[in-house]
């Protein structure tokens, strides 16, 4: 008997698929993590798949796949084209199998997104992100092309996979052919849309003729290009019906192409703000339908299926953040999941860097093999002090190692700069982080004692002391610092001290930037994906081909001028993925921007600078400072004069450019050597 499960009964029950069932309807959506290209780096996909698996995913799709070299993202990106390949992917498929888990293999021919001198598309047309011309695709290599991705399928079939995810989205090769905008062709493959379409469409006839029926395809479709040019709605449903005529499985979602300049999985995103396009789609085919973008948590799944928006929920960021998601849901333990906040930090700012993927606030992802969790040799007692994002993070690993943690915090809460962090516009996903740690630290017994500072005759009882005081803020040391216009930015942030209507922000780092947009944030607005839509110009009646329409003016609330010394763009440190999300929306707030200043003084006229050799006064209420940290060390000196030993870890060891990602990443690592 089928029983269903008591809070999340749509996540839960089993998709039919003919020849095959997925145990739930949670997808693992594809993500390059950069293992692909490591040396041994099968071995630790598989060992990163398989902890997903076991995690009780319904079913994982791979990161992108080249079915040929002109396909390649980058040079030597991970390519299936071979026989002699198949090894490889076998060590995924085997280990992945061993579990109720299905896997698909994601093929993506990048097209003119292709990183590399030999990329081809429909028309010689350049991205605006790449510096690479394309070249075009003679008749010839369009039908190699096609050949090239039923090859590639076969291989995966071969290779143990349970079906293949065609790529048709994001912008890539397919969906190049399928937009007017890239594809200028006047031959078979360009012109009117049924010739637009068919190399989508014969590419999954070709699949479905190498790979037989009893093989999953899934199409992943552009239903939003978010771009000007891209397809019209009317467009998307055709596509979508002939897709399902050629022999897919499954379609999934794709929202903007990579050159949109709206952000579709960032945090500013309001939570599942896409899945009302799929909810349209669902209307039109009877193929089962995957939802995507910022889905992070149980409810948000189960209220999209529940509602008929879709027959699965993908998502890919989430795994990295929780490889358990799955199972704890299941088992009820919500609270326990270590939720995606969608920072891009560690993953996909890593892999724009060609660095290994990881997350932030799991630091574990992507090094199963080399950091897995092992028990302590012997279980010792361990003082943390400071329970912000460094203390929180080591006090949960070690616990979980199984040694007896007591965690010192100062203030009556815990949380530290994660406090500060959530209250800031489009950061409130971190309020998630905090629930987590405070639910592992009451899971993993740690004793936790608020409002308490430890004497060092305290500390040195226990075997291990753990020192993760973090940072306070720099101080100025300008004539007038302490004039009462002088704000600090976590007074401005905790909600102690309240600004002005005219602003001057010194430090144009991070923070200065946090600052100003809480600055010109509603306080009493919540996550709204309507009001999102609105101000970054997302059409919900899909108007006009991809999308888009005028987004609405912005009336700035305050009148913001962000000042530094340097004379680099502003900002410049600010995630590769989300830095131009936070300049752009400072700029729609019509806030100012001067480089290169001396800061000279502060009285009741302004702050006074001195800026392309004048000296200005800049009339403004509030001076809001955020000029870096410094580490507290203080409790660190005591110990040293007493000689006890200790660690330190987080922004109490080192200040510069020290954030949540190098503070529980160093917190993690210590802990795995306690
Ligand atoms: P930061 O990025 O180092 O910026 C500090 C700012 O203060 C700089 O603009 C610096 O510019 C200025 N400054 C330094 N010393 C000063 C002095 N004595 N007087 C006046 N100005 C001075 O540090 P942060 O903004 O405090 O951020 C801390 C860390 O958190 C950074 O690693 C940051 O990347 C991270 N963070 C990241 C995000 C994000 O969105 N990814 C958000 C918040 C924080 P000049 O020296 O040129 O004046
Ligand atoms: Fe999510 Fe940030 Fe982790 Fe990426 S780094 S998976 S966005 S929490």
């Amino acid at each position: 008997m089928n029983h269903k499960h008591p809070h999340y009964p749509h996540i839960f029950e089993p998709l039919d698929l003919g020849f095959t069932t997925l145990q739930n309807r949670i997808l693992m959506g594809s993500m390059h993590t950069g293992l692909e290209e490591e040396k041994d780096g099968y071995r630790k996909l598989a060992r990163y798949f398989r902890e997903r698996a076991e995690g009780e995913v319904g079913l994982i799709v791979t990161g992108g796949v080249a079915p040929n070299r002109a396909g390649w993202v980058f040079p030597f990106s991970s390519r299936l084209a071979r026989p002699s390949q198949v090894g490889k992917h076998r060590i995924i498929t085997d280990l992945v199998h061993e579990t109720g888990t299905k896997i698909c293999l994601q093929i993506l021919h990048s097209g003119r997104y292709g990183y590399h001198p030999f990329c081809v598309a429909p028309s010689a047309i350049r991205a605006p992100i790449n510096r690479f011309r394309p070249r075009a695709l003679s008749d010839r290599g369009v039908k190699s092309t096609i050949d090239d991705f039923a090859r590639c399928a076969e291989l995966a079939h071969l290779s143990g996979y349970d079906g293949v995810e065609i790529m048709g989205s994001e912008g890539y090769l397919i969906n190049q052919f399928v937009a007017e905008k890239t594809n200028r062709r006047d031959d078979q493959w360009g012109g009117p849309f049924s010739h637009r379409s068919r190399f989508a469409i014969e590419v999954v006839q070709a699949v479905r003729r190498r790979v037989g029926e009893n093989f999953i395809i899934i199409f992943r479709l552009s239903m939003l290009d978010l771009v000007k040019g891209g397809s019209t709605w009317e467009e998307v449903v055709m596509l979508a019906k002939e897709i399902e005529k050629a022999g897919a499985t499954i379609i999934n979602t794709g929202i903007g192409w990579h050159e949109a300049r709206i952000p579709t999985i960032a945090t500013v995103v309001p939570r599942a703000t896409f899945t009302w396009v799929t909810g349209l789609l669902k209307k039109e085919v009877n193929l089962p339908l995957v939802a995507t973008n910022r889905i992070n948590m149980p409810q948000e799944a189960e209220r999209c299926l529940a509602e008929g928006r879709s027959d699965m929920v993908s998502m890919a960021r989430p795994f990295l953040a929780d490889p358990h998601w799955v199972r704890k849901t299941r088992l009820g333990k919500d609270k326990e999941i270590n939720t995606c906040i969608g920072c891009n930090q560690a993953c996909l700012d890593h892999i724009f860097s060609r660095q290994t993927a990881s997350c932030l606030v799991n630091p574990r992802a992507c090094r199963e093999l080399e950091a897995p969790l092992v028990q302590a040799r012997k279980s010792k007692t361990v003082a943390v002090v400071g329970g912000g994002p460094a203390g929180l993070a080591c006090s949960c690993a070690a616990a979980e190692r199984g040694h007896r943690v007591t965690l010192f915090e100062k203030d009556d809460e815990l949380g530290g700069q994660f406090l500060l962090a959530a209250k800031i516009p489009g950061k409130e996903e971190f309020t998630e982080t905090l629930r987590y740690f405070t639910q592992m630290l009451d899971t993993l017994t740690v004793t936790v004692r608020l409002s308490t500072v430890p004497s060092v005759e305290t500390l040195a009882h226990f075997d291990e002391i753990v020192v993760a005081t973090g940072v306070r803020p720099r101080e100025l040391t300008l004539a007038g610092s302490d004039h009462e216009k002088v704000i600090y930015y976590h007074e401005l942030i905790s909600g102690q001290k309240e600004a002005g209507q005219k602003v001057a922000v010194i430090g144009s780092g991070g923070i200065g930037f946090d600052a100003a947009s809480y600055l010109l944030h509603d306080p009493a607005a919540t996550p709204d994906p309507d009001r999102f839509m609105a101000e970054w110009g997302i059409d919900r009646s899909y108007r006009s081909g991809g999308g888009l329409c005028r987004a609405a003016e912005l009336e700035p609330r305050r009148e913001i001028c962000l000042l530094q010394r340097k004379t680099s763009k502003p900002g410049s440190n600010l995630g590769k993925t989300t830095g131009w999300i936070h300049r752009s929306v400072l700029k729609k707030n019509r806030v100012k921007f001067l480089i290169g200043v001396r800061y000279l003084s502060i009285d009741e006229s302004g702050l006074t600078i001195e800026h392309e050799g004048e000296t200005k006064t800049l009339e403004v209420d509030t001076i809001v400072v955020c000029a870096g940290q410094e580490s507290q060390t203080e409790l660190a000196a005591d110990l040293d004069t007493s000689e006890v030993a200790y660690h330190l870890v987080g922004g109490a060891r080192k200040a510069v450019e020290v954030d949540a990602k190098r503070a529980i990443f160093e917190a993690v690592e210590l802990a795995d050597r306690l």
